[in-house]
């Protein structure tokens, strides 16, 4: 085909914050970007469901911004579907990855196992989204790539992964593509992160997607949460509680290993128990050794923030700490309460006022940790209603986002006026302030798509 435009499919993450897939059609290629599970509202849990409006199998190749569900948690789907092409991501990412899309394999095996059990899915049988068998298939089209180097792909597209620390792995990407630069900005992280490096930032972009979680939000930056945490530690240890905080596994996790370790060094906070509760998390250290240069701790640190926490891996301890009430403090998946190990924490222990649930991490819409962050007296917990009436705290500068003004700086080096400017990964509102900033800052015009959309480039 000769055909010189180029046109876009919007198939996730816009308007949400998950479901990230972008699909790039030149006529002859198709490239997809990101490849993620969409998650919180029931109307968008469903579209995993949806055959996707593009033939899946023409699909070339899927680029990888980071490893998490949200960007990846679709792959083994798609593989089910027919794709057959590479998968690139970073090293790190892949790894992350492979983690992510085994657990979330497990989780839905047995949540499809226990609802069939217990007779509350709609369903019957109900079926998991993808088994561990589908994520078997999926890993062998993994391609790992060296970050910061512009690689051939596929014949006449180049594209190139840049460190935006976000998580381990995190990139931007780049693809130049028929004489235009598409960037794509995965999730921008922090531009003072304890863990993880500044992002860098693109020079030049044609057709720029930025994400917009925290559009129109600010967050305070890493240190100062520190205070917060030690003051929210010591008043829930000091009145006989203990302190859950649901985390995704991968890196906000560690980040939160090494806050609670550092205070501990200084003595500002008690000697309690520190749980690190995730079938994941035994893979960490050795993940963050391996990724040496993507972080800012050093490998003795590593071991030493380790040795401090109980590192819980087999389902059967959980279920005998869920029904320890010493004070203690649990860290478990998921980051948003969509499913994980937390859950199994709060059915024993989400009716003890004494007790305090801090989010560190966005709470997408939808998700149960948003509904209890807006006041929600019960959770559901497998099919079953449970009263809830801990505590619950919010510390948002601890988000492994760029917040809005950092949204702003990351696009503070592009050079050229973009073409074209697609806000995606946020809600209404954060998108709707982003596309404001951007107009007063730059001047430059931005356009908020809509989920299935296509978009012609010139
Ligand atoms: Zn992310």
């Amino acid at each position: 085909m000769t055909n010189n435009k180029i046109n876009i499919h919007f198939l996730g993450a816009t308007g949400t914050v998950t479901g990230s897939k972008y699909l790039v059609d030149t006529g002859d290629r198709k490239i997809l970007i990101d490849c993620g599970l969409f998650q919180g509202l029931k109307e968008l849990r469903l579209k995993n469901w949806e055959y996707p409006p593009v033939n899946v199998a023409d699909i070339d190749a899927v680029l990888l911004t980071h490893g998490h569900m949200d960007h990846t948690g679709y792959l083994p789907r798609l593989v089910k579907q027919g794709f057959k092409g590479p998968i690139y991501g970073t090293n790190p990412t892949l790894d992350i990855a492979k983690i992510i899309l085994n657990d979330s394999a497990k989780i839905q095996e047995q949540e499809a196992e226990r609802a069939n059990k217990e007779g509350y899915s709609k369903h019957s049988p109900a079926e998991p989204l993808y088994d561990l068998n589908d994520v078997e298939k999926t890993i062998p089209y993994f391609k790992g790539v060296p970050p910061s180097q512009w690689l051939p792909i596929l014949k006449d597209v180049k594209a190139r992964f840049q460190y935006n620390g976000h998580i381990l792995g995190a990139t931007y990407i780049e693809l130049d593509l028929r004489g235009k630069r598409f960037v794509f900005s995965g999730d921008i992280g922090r531009t003072n992160d304890l863990l993880l490096f500044p992002p860098l930032k693109p020079k030049k972009a044609d057709v720029l997607f930025i994400e917009s979680t925290y559009g129109g939000r600010f967050h305070r930056d890493e240190v100062e949460a520190l205070p917060q945490i030690e003051k929210l530690v010591n008043e829930t240890i000091n009145r006989g509680g203990s302190l859950f905080v649901p985390s995704f596994s991968v890196e906000r996790a560690q980040l939160m290993m090494l806050i609670f370790w550092r205070l501990l060094k200084e003595n500002k906070i008690p000697k309690v128990q520190m749980i690190m509760d995730s079938p994941m998390g035994a893979n960490v250290l050795e993940l963050f050794h391996r990724t040496r240069d993507w972080h800012r701790l050093e490998d003795n640190e590593c071991d030493e923030m380790c040795s401090h926490f109980t590192v819980v891996s087999s389902y059967r301890e959980t279920m005998e700490l869920r029904t320890d009430y010493k004070p203690k403090i649990v860290i478990a998946g998921s980051g948003m309460l969509t499913g994980g190990r937390m859950l199994n924490y709060l059915e024993t222990q989400a009716q003890n006022p004494n007790n305090t649930l801090l989010f560190v991490g966005y709470q997408a819409e939808g998700t149960r940790g948003r509904k209890l962050l807006e006041g929600d007296k019960e959770l559901k917990v497998y099919g079953k209603w449970v009263p809830f009436d801990m505590e619950v705290v919010e510390i948002e500068g601890l988000s492994a986002h760029a917040d809005h003004r950092e949204l702003i700086d990351w696009m503070g080096k592009i050079k050229n006026t973009p073409e074209r400017i697609f806000i995606v990964h946020g809600e209404k509102e954060s998108a709707e302030a982003l596309q404001k900033g951007i107009k007063e800052t730059y001047g430059w015009d931005a356009e908020i798509p809509q989920l299935y959309t296509i978009e012609e480039i010139e």
